[in-house]
């Protein structure tokens, strides 16, 4: 009746995520009719009628994994975890309708508290237009959990998935990549003064933009709107939740192509370029690897180059190749480096 697992090694450290994902799904097959994609893109994808189609994600976010509340307020929290997931609805080119709210919560929080993770639901709600409809609520013995799942409806056949991309496509990003990661690290260096002298406030205005990506970050509800405006229909699409890198491994991946990244197309804000120069780590890698940008990453038809040049919401960073030449970074020094999809590791806490 009662076992011991502990002594049950087959290390999931060696798997990293998303081995760890394609272990645990790959004996899943697809019975109904109605599911036109399953696993292993932003949303699974579900016939509607004979106009529409659903899209479907959800996303876990864990006290002191995703989030520290001694820098994150309960407002922003609630606020972000809408985003978090409907960032995954835009980037299947559908429009966001409903979301479901769960949380495990300890007596630690007082009802004020979880009013205002509420508040910051609701403002989300209301600034997306979605409905919360439903939820689930439930005790916690260690830390806060909030899981959010949500719903969009796409016209039938126009949800863009990651695996529509073609040999000499182009590679586009919106806005700009890195942010909230240097905001994170801001946050974390601050924590520490304080906690070495709790009497110190700091000054975080150099670091305003920063701050703002990884505490109240936004999904990018205006790209699909302004595709259409452009009369661009993207051949594949994923959001930047894990870092640039391995956001294009995905891309690649699933359709079979490969991809050649210009480190100096890499859009960068310039408060990430001077709080890079004052970590000292490289601008690049963080861009690569930083993660929780919420930026949409797709693949164009070279013929609509000239739709979307100059753009100030988009830059083309990069080019799909067959899938023998890899997917590589092409450095300002013009070598060629391989990319690395870091994802997020049990062992090896990348934040
Ligand atoms: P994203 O970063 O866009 O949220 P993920 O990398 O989390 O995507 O997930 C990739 C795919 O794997 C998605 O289709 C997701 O629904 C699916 N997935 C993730 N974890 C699980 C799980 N434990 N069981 C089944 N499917 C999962
Ligand atoms: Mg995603």
């Amino acid at each position: 009746m009662f076992e011991n697992r502990e002594n049950e090694t087959s290390g999931i450290e060696n798997l990293g995520e998303f081995g760890l994902i394609d272990h645990l799904t790959k004996n899943f097959t697809i019975n109904q009719k109605s599911t036109v994609k399953g696993i292993g893109d932003d949303a699974a994808v579900i016939a509607c009628d004979s106009k529409m189609e659903l899209v479907i994600t959800t996303d876990l976010l864990l006290e002191n994994v995703h989030f520290d509340l001694s820098y994150m307020p309960l407002k922003h929290l609630g606020y972000k975890a809408v985003v978090v997931n409907l960032s995954d609805v835009y980037a299947m080119n559908a429009e966001p309708t409903q979301i479901t709210v769960s949380i495990a919560v300890s007596n630690r929080f007082p009802v004020e508290a979880l009013e205002e993770l509420y508040a910051g639901i609701t403002a989300a709600s209301k600034f997306y237009n979605v409905d919360v409809v439903g939820g689930d609520t439930t005790s916690s013995t260690t830390g806060l959990l909030i899981s959010i799942t949500a719903i969009g409806t796409v016209k039938k056949g126009e949800a863009i998935l990651r695996s529509g991309a073609g040999v000499n496509d182009l590679l586009v990003v919106t806005g700009d990549l890195g942010a909230a990661y240097m905001g994170l690290q801001v946050l974390e260096r601050e924590k520490q003064v304080f906690l070495v002298n709790p009497n110190s406030q700091p000054d975080l205005e150099p670091y305003s933009y920063l701050v703002e990506r990884q505490l109240k970050p936004e999904a990018r509800k205006d790209i699909p709107a302004l595709l259409k405006e452009l009369g661009v229909k993207p051949t594949s699409m994923i959001d930047i939740s894990d870092g640039l890198s391995s956001e294009i491994i995905h891309l690649c991946k699933n359709s079979e192509v490969g991809c050649n990244l210009y480190e100096d197309k890499i859009p960068l804000d310039p408060q990430v370029i001077t709080v890079c120069e004052e970590f000292n780590i490289d601008s690049t890698t963080i861009a690569l690897n930083g993660g929780e940008d919420y930026e949409l990453l797709f693949t164009i038809k070279t013929e609509d180059f000239e739709k979307v040049k100059g753009n100030p919401h988009l830059t083309i960073i990069g080019h799909m190749t067959e899938e023998k030449e890899g997917t590589h970074l092409i450095t300002r020094a013009n070598t060629k480096i391989p990319l690395i999809a870091r994802g997020w590791n049990p062992l090896e806490n990348k934040d």
